[in-house]
């Protein structure tokens, strides 16, 4: 399985979810097989116990799941089922730690977040990629695994040191990273401090990016200036920068991503030309 992590920095709420549902799609769409994993950084064991005015509505899965809106994005984007397992939260992992730790799974040992909590997460997470979404029973060939919250919170720590140690479990060239950052427009001009900042606390903490999707909160595009200065300061190449303006639909994000190149980017990080494609659609 090949797996694109999306994290975000700077502010939450500026689309990670679209994004990654945009990137799961185009990739759907040139035969791969898709499923999905959201990660909410709270202590809920799942949504349902939320109201609305403090999560956002609540999504109900087939299984019962109560989930966030982003799995329902994901279904609908991908034209899959997804179980309530696709919906990771830090309640399901420290139950699942503790509820070992009384069975004694652990074998006298002292329990803790490095490595137990952060093993769980990731053994929860090659778990889940490998469950078929679709009729036809197969296993997916790419999970896109959404972390909510930003980069740098206590809350979504254990998560990050999960992801910086889940690339060297599955390999360089299963493991991609997209960070969403926000490009604020002062007056016309693009701002990339933020997209600095925020870049550079994620390769503090061991994670490169592999993509950087710049998201603008006007309609306005990322110039090819601020492409070339993000790169700059980022130390990524300029073809791995995607801007992300404000759209009069979500479901023109696909078009927009592709339009940057980010199927071929992924084909060639992931090595995906040595992946079976099963049903090319496009
Ligand atoms: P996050 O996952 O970062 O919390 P979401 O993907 O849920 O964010 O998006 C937050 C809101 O912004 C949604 O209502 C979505 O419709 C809207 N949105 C996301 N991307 C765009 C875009 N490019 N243009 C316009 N609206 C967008």
């Amino acid at each position: 399985t090949k797996y694109i992590v999306v994290s975000g920095g700077v502010v939450s709420g500026i689309g990670k979810g679209v994004i990654a549902s945009s990137t799961g799609l185009l990739l759907k769409t040139k035969g791969y097989k898709v499923t999905a994993i959201k990660i909410d950084p709270y202590m809920n064991i799942d949504a349902g116990t939320m109201r609305p005015q403090e999560h956002g509505e609540v999504y109900v899965l087939n299984d019962g799941g109560e989930v966030d809106l982003d799995l329902g994005n994901y279904e609908r984007y991908l034209n899959v089922t997804l179980s309530r397992d696709n919906n990771i939260t830090t309640g399901k992992i420290y139950r699942e730690v503790i509820e070992k730790e009384r069975k004694g799974d652990y074998l006298g040992k002292t329990v803790q977040i490095v490595p137990h909590i952060t093993n769980e997460i990731q053994d929860w997470i090659q778990r889940v990629a490998k469950i078929p979404v679709d009729e036809t029973g197969e296993e997916p060939d790419i999970c896109i695994v959404e972390l909510g919250g930003t980069v740098g919170d206590i809350e979504s720590a254990p998560f990050i040191e999960a992801m910086r140690q889940f690339q060297f479990r599955v390999g360089h060239e299963n493991f991609a990273l997209i960070h969403v950052s926000l490009v604020p427009d002062m007056h016309g001009e693009q701002k990339t401090k933020p997209t600095q900042t925020t870049v550079h606390s994620l390769r503090g903490l061991g994670l490169l990016p592999d993509l950087i999707a710049c998201r603008l909160l006007v309609p306005q595009a990322l110039r090819d200036d601020t492409k070339e200065k993000i790169s700059m300061f980022c130390h990524v190449a300029k073809n791995q920068v995607f801007g992300v303006h404000d759209v009069s639909s979500v479901y023109h994000v696909p078009l927009l991503l592709q339009s940057q190149g980010i199927v071929e980017y992924l084909k060639k990080r992931l090595n995906l030309d040595t992946v079976k494609i099963s049903n090319e659609m496009v």
